[in-house]
C-alpha cells in the first residue's frame, strides 16, 4: 500500500502521534520542530524540556503520560 504515512524520524517501536498535541507537564501546546520529544513506548509528544524536568523528578523510567509502563 503506497503513500502510507511513515512514522516521523523512521524510528521503530512505536508510531508517534500527531502534532499539534498536548504537553502532559506543562499543559501548553507541543507543535512540529521545538525541541519534540515523544515517548518511545506509546508515542505521545512531550515538549523535550518537560521530559527533563520529568526525567530531573526521578520519573525517568515512567510515561510522562502515565499510560505505559
Ligand atoms: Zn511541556
Ligand atoms: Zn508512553
Amino acid at each position: 500500500m503506497r503513500g502510507y504515512q511513515q512514522a516521523q524520524g523512521g524510528r521503530e517501536g512505536c508510531a508517534r502521534q500527531p502534532l499539534p498535541a498536548d504537553c502532559p507537564i506543562c499543559f501548553e501546546e507541543i507543535v512540529e520542530g521545538k525541541g519534540v520529544d515523544f515517548c518511545r513506548v506509546c508515542g505521545h509528544n512531550v515538549h523535550c524540556d518537560c521530559q527533563q524536568r520529568w526525567a530531573s523528578a526521578g520519573k525517568s523510567d515512567t510515561c510522562p503520560w502515565l499510560w505505559c509502563k
